[in-house]
């Protein structure tokens, strides 16, 4: 592709975290030491679970929020306020409803100090270019989902951006819409019709990444680390169901579910070269919990169970199931122990052959034991729970221990998971009203105390 020639680098991003002050005084981190830049010439797409800082990264490089820690250079000096180089396009359209397609697509030209006269031609000629001609006068209400993200994308690129910034621009799209405007997005890329030198989509789909991006950068969550900077440079169109396609997105899948991968299995399979994988990260500093149920992992494993497919890509296809869907219920399977995870490929432990082939009494003891062993925040709730004679204990004491590594939002997910799981295996209960956790029964309490 042409634009991977000349790659002079125009944003650079040096040490950058970010961490918000919690109301209760703590301070959390988000994203940490990130160290990259972003070259002329690319399709970049930021890629990670959810919660692993993409959007937060995204808007630090257009200027919206500052970095707590590092530095933003634009064209090797430091940014400050708005980025003048970026544009974005945005999940949810973030259309003016009161205001017509065409004064919506002028709207960054007037924040420019753009003249009237050249800021409507400059509106029309992109409201051509992306497929709207005949609805400038339209307001969104009228349009569909997919025409309304091409009024975004043409307010967007009107200002002619160095760099189109899109977060999750496809997501709130029905499926063929999303392909329909993905290739047409590419199209207009690979022609050079739209006026900007790069592109960076956050996203959290591996194939999307895949089909469109020259390069993949793979964050981690918790807090949010680059964990895989790796060039894609099969040539467009890619056929998704070419061997060097499924290869890369393997090659991605690996990454994401595999933390500790070294360097040289990742790049064994690539089928590009000089991709940069992170060293093994930092343990975290408190284990976080994935947000599934005891259900979604059983469901699981009885799937893999006597499957031939082992491959995870290949069995979320089979499956038809997201990524996102599929990622949080194999981590919390392997965090109990009851698969193995290796180069991309699960497999049922022992313990989770055990538990396929036992009745549901069995299989909360084989849970029970689980998290006694691997789960740290069950593993604490159970010894205040121990502590206190009555056995009971507020949430909001689990709450305070939580917030010091998690966001106030967060915590409060970590414990209703743990809280989930917990009343699964009947290591305790939750009395909603008042919000105590306590141990349900002597048999339980036995059960606990030989923790
Ligand atoms: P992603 O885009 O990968 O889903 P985000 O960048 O939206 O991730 O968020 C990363 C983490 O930062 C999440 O845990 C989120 O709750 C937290 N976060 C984002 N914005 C704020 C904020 N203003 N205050 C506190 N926490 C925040």
């Amino acid at each position: 592709m042409v634009q991977n020639i000349a790659k002079p680098s125009f944003v650079a991003l040096e040490n950058i975290g970010k961490s918000y002050l919690q109301p209760n005084g703590q301070t959390i981190s988000i994203i940490e030491n990130i160290n990259c830049q972003l070259q002329v010439g690319e399709i970049i797409a930021l890629l990670g679970p959810s919660g692993s800082g993409k959007s937060t990264l995204m808007r630090m490089i257009a200027g919206l929020i500052p970095p707590s820690g590092g530095k933003v250079l634009y064209y090797n000096r430091p940014l400050v306020g708005l980025n003048p180089g970026v544009a974005i396009v945005f999940q949810n359209f973030a259309l003016y409803p009161w205001l017509t397609v065409l004064e919506n697509v002028e709207l960054g030209l007037k924040a420019k100090g753009e003249a009237k006269d050249t800021r409507v031609q400059k509106a029309l000629r992109m409201i051509d270019v992306i497929g709207l001609d005949g609805f400038e006068n339209a307001y969104p209400k009228e349009l569909s989902g997919g025409m309304r993200q091409r009024v975004g994308f043409a307010r967007a690129l009107a200002v002619e951006p160095e760099l189109l910034c899109m977060d999750e621009p496809f997501s709130a799209l029905d499926v063929l819409t999303a392909e329909n405007l993905r290739f047409e997005l590419l199209d207009l890329w690979l022609e050079k019709r739209i006026p900007t030198k790069s592109i960076l989509i956050v996203t959290h789909g591996i194939e999307e990444a895949v089909t469109l991006a020259d390069r993949i950068i793979v964050l981690g969550r918790n807090p949010g680390r680059i964990r895989a900077d790796l060039p894609i440079t099969l040539p467009h169109y890619r056929d998704r169901k070419s061997p060097e396609f499924q290869a890369l997105v393997d090659q991605v899948y690996k990454i994401l579910t595999n933390p500790d991968l070294p360097d040289s299995s990742t790049q064994e399979t690539t089928t590009t070269s000089h991709s940069t994988i992170a060293p093994p990260p930092a343990p975290p500093k408190y284990q976080s919990l994935p947000h599934v149920r005891i259900g979604s992992v059983a469901g699981l494993l009885e799937l893999i169970e006597g499957r031939q497919e082992k491959d995870l890509y290949r069995l979320a296809q089979e499956l038809l199931l997201e990524v996102d869907d599929l990622l949080p219920i194999v981590e919390a399977s392997r965090l109990m122990d009851l698969v193995a995870i290796t180069e991309g490929d699960i497999q049922l432990g022992a313990i989770g052959e055990k538990f396929i082939n036992s009745n549901i009494d069995e299989r909360k003891a084989i849970i029970r034991e689980s998290l006694q062993k691997h789960i740290r925040l069950v593993q604490q709730i159970c010894q205040l729970l121990q502590a206190k004679r009555n056995h009971r204990i507020s949430e909001e004491l689990v709450l305070d221990i939580l917030e010091n590594y998690f966001t106030s939002k967060e915590a409060q997910r970590q414990l209703r998971t743990a809280m989930d799981w917990g009343r699964y295996a009947e290591l305790f209960s939750y009395d909603e009203p008042s919000g105590e956790i306590f141990i349900e029964d002597s048999a339980t309490e036995a059960e606990i105390s030989n923790l």
